[in-house]
């Protein structure tokens, strides 16, 4: 008999995800001998037995994975036979560091789904059915190590039989933390604001919604406000009681089928739609979707995920096509978690409440992706990819805090090359949200044991993130510019240290000289960087009220374009505006009071969108630039006149406004004239790419900042750019928004600290 050994190592996502059960059972069928355990590389197998045996077993090891495991690196060598009886999965050993990986929450597996439904089985309708494929787990973590005693699920010891699948190594429950059943685990109930209770929560509420009800309901990572999506009179309710006019809702259907018929769904959106992160995916509307219409008011767009936990299954399936769920807070705050926030802060605004017993730990709100340019972009990273760290290239040389901006913040805290980027925290003037911040900053520290030496903020004086960094006494601190914390985000996360070209759009970031930056080519690298080309500056009158009322930069566009005659322009737009508001607008300019200048890509697009009267009041961010895509006529492939060949400084957008202007004038469709705006752009920050090649020889073209979330712009400049053949480093793993701002933090502090600069001590 030709008997073999081999040790197997395994690196990746192979922790807390049911791989070593996975490899017990695939070793156990080749009847192969020898153990598996959990050491700070990752998994460790020794196995031994028939050499064909090895063969089928190593071929399943990598092509059989669990659904949660992500091999990244696989090393086999072979050993001296020991001859053991059996095969066995050894204990991690104690303070191992491998013990401090907490896995992301999943959405529910197949296997727990077909038992949730199966009335033989001991978990039909258990809302919090889970196994060690599926289920919560960053959500309910108190502490490390991830284990049940320092998990949410402390509270319900195991009933015999959860007992006996958590200890069988065969088992798909074998060690699964959050293990539970009707018996012993956690339960749901239904009660309105005055604590009145139903005795079938689940039959009681699907009723309530189909007549119209706004429902507050208990998930994951937060609570959700809930109405039936095609109730046009309860999404109308609940924009009124939420305060939100305008801001599309998410949708959950109650599987793939069943979004197909609101929206088109290509077969890279429909596995997004279905991953263990199950995340809200923006798709395209068809024309005749049926759902209310104040879902999302003049957007062709709709943002639909599906269930993800056995009580939205139960919740949905075969009772609605389309559940409105939006986030349960107040405006902007964060997620609400406990029932008691819920039923004090949610009262008036729900008018029932679903609620459980298994405590959301962390808030973690719904992920955001969209598929742009043949990638996925990540617009909102939360649920389902937190904590997931974010690998660099080497180890960074001590731990650093990365703090993020003001806006969509994100901290994140690095630990060798590993660096973790916090859930969604949200706008950072909210009080609530900036408690939030701390809460989460010592919460990460705790649980991947990590103190950081030092914190990297952005240089801008107000920002709320960056007082507190300043203010951290023994933390020394780096301050880095927004925009390069922009740039070298998309460098760091697609592991690029050479320098690059720069284009970062975005609404607005502090640049040097006080200046309001937003619409930069940049040449530079981790380090440092210079401003190659800018757009040329407008005026915003009335500072941060432009950008709530784009009419201000309509005129402000005007007035660049064409000096103080252009208060006599008679544009549609202007039909709407106040004659004093008008006239007071060109007196702040011309005399420059209260009108800082900026070269806000952003603020362009809005101006754009305002011109064409598509949008001259705004009340959630970015929606001026929204109804501007969203208006856009593709069959239209005319654009406005911009230098080929600029050179570096300001880039000319007079021509741009000038011609867009006069096709205004002419009456042409707003369509064409949306598109041709997205054309002309593009076209002139590709000239400016290519002369930033010239002078510099470097072909890399590096993008981020929010505007890259157009997804018609972003196409239009990423193909422009690889027809003059450069290579074009995208997001992919962070937000392009001010969410990966904090990655791109660290790695310019870790450049730093390389090159030897000290930062500034407290
Ligand atoms: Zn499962
Ligand atoms: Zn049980
Ligand atoms: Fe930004």
């Amino acid at each position: 008999m030709n008997t073999r050994r081999y040790r197997v190592t395994v690196n990746g996502r192979v922790q807390g995800v049911g791989f070593r059960p996975f490899v017990y059972r695939l070793a156990s069928e080749a009847q192969l001998t020898g153990w598996v355990n959990n050491n700070s590389e990752g998994v460790c197998i020794e196995v031994e037995g028939e050499q064909s045996s090895l063969t089928q077993f190593l071929t399943r090891l990598r092509e059989e994975t669990p659904p949660l495991a992500q091999i990244v690196h696989f090393h086999q060598q072979e050993m001296a036979t020991q001859a053991e009886p059996e095969f066995c999965i050894h204990d991690s050993e104690r303070g191992e560091r491998a013990n401090t990986l907490i896995p992301p929450d999943a959405a529910t597996c197949v296997d727990c789904l077909g038992e949730l439904f199966d009335p033989a089985n001991r978990r039909f309708h258990y809302p919090f059915t889970n196994c060690t494929n599926c289920g919560p787990r960053f959500t309910i973590v108190a502490g490390i190590p991830y284990d049940r005693p320092l998990t949410s699920m402390a509270c319900f010891p195991l009933c015999a039989e959860c007992r006996s699948e958590y200890d069988d190594p065969g088992d798909r429950r074998f060690h699964a933390q959050p293990n539970a059943c009707a018996k012993c685990g956690p339960q749901i109930r239904l009660c309105d604001g005055a604590g009145k209770q139903w005795p079938d929560p689940l039959a009681k509420l699907v009723e309530m919604l189909a007549a119209g009800a706004v429902a507050a309901v208990r998930g994951l990572g937060g609570f959700h406000l809930v109405v039936d999506a095609k109730n046009q009179k309860a999404v109308k309710a609940l924009r009124a009681r939420k305060g939100r006019e305008e801001k599309p809702f998410a949708l959950m259907a109650p599987d793939l089928d069943a979004v197909r018929r609101f929206c088109r769904v290509d077969a890279e959106e429909g596995r997004l739609l279905q991953e263990p992160c199950h995340p809200i995916v923006l798709l395209d509307a068809l024309p005749k979707h049926g759902l209310a219409a104040s879902i999302a008011p003049a957007s062709t767009r709709l943002g639909f995920m599906l269930p993800y936990t056995p009580l939205h299954h139960l919740l949905l399936r075969d009772n609605f096509d389309a559940l409105v769920m939006t986030s349960g807070n107040l405006s902007e705050e964060p997620v609400i978690t406990s029932n008691e926030d819920a039923l004090e802060r949610l009262n008036g605004l729900a008018d029932i409440f679903l609620l459980h017993n298994r405590e959301i730990l962390q808030p973690c709100d719904d992920s955001i992706v969209q598929r742009v340019a043949g990638q996925t972009q990540i617009i909102r990273r939360a649920r389902g990819f937190v904590p997931l760290p974010i690998f660099l290239t080497q180890p960074l040389p001590e731990p650093i805090l990365a703090c993020g901006g003001q806006f969509k913040n994100v901290f994140a805290l690095s630990r060798g090359a590993e660096v973790f980027s916090s859930q969604h925290i949200g706008d950072m003037d909210q009080v609530a949200t900036f408690q939030f911040f701390k809460r989460s900053i010592d919460h990460f520290m705790q649980v991947l044991e990590v103190s950081p030496m030092l914190a990297v903020c952005d240089r801008h004086p107000r920002y709320i993130a960056s007082a507190w960094a300043r203010g951290q006494s023994g933390l020394p601190v780096f301050e880095v510019y927004h925009h390069h914390a922009h740039l070298a985000s998309v460098m760091a996360e697609n592991g690029v240290d050479q320098p690059c070209i720069g284009i970062i759009l975005d609404g607005s970031g502090y640049g040097p000289g006080d200046a309001i930056w937003g619409g930069e080519v940049l040449v530079g690298g981790l380090a440092d960087f210079e401003r190659f080309a800018w757009l040329q500056p407008m005026m915003l009158p009335g500072s941060a009220m432009a950008i709530r009322q784009p009419w201000r930069l309509a005129l402000a566009a005007l007035f660049l374009a064409f000096g103080p005659d252009a208060e006599q322009m008679d544009l549609p737009f202007m039909a709407d505006l106040q004659p004093q508001d008008r006239t007071l607008i060109f007196r702040l300019m011309e005399k420059d009071l209260n009108c800082p200048s900026t070269s806000s890509a952003g603020r362009l697009f809005d101006a754009a969108s305002a011109l064409l009267g598509l949008c001259t009041h705004t009340s959630y961010e970015a929606q001026a630039a929204m109804y501007l895509e969203a208006a856009v006529d593709p069959a239209e492939t005319g654009s406005y006149p911009v230098d080929p060949d600029p050179s570096s400084g300001p880039l000319d957008t007079v021509t741009l406004i000038r011609a867009l202007v006069d096709d205004i004038g002419a009456g042409l469709p707003q369509g064409v004239i949306a598109s041709r705006f997205h054309r002309s752009l593009a076209a002139l920050f590709v000239g400016a790419a290519r002369a930033a090649r010239q002078q510099s020889q470097i072909n890399t073209v590096a993008l981020s900042g929010g505007v890259f979330q157009n997804r018609t712009f972003t196409t239009l400049l990423i193909q422009a750019l690889r027809r003059s053949a450069f290579d074009v480093l995208t997001h992919t793993k962070v937000p392009c928004n001010d969410g990966g701002l904090a990655l791109g933090q660290i790695a310019i502090a870790d450049a730093w600290l390389r090159m030897g600069r000290t930062p500034e001590s407290r």
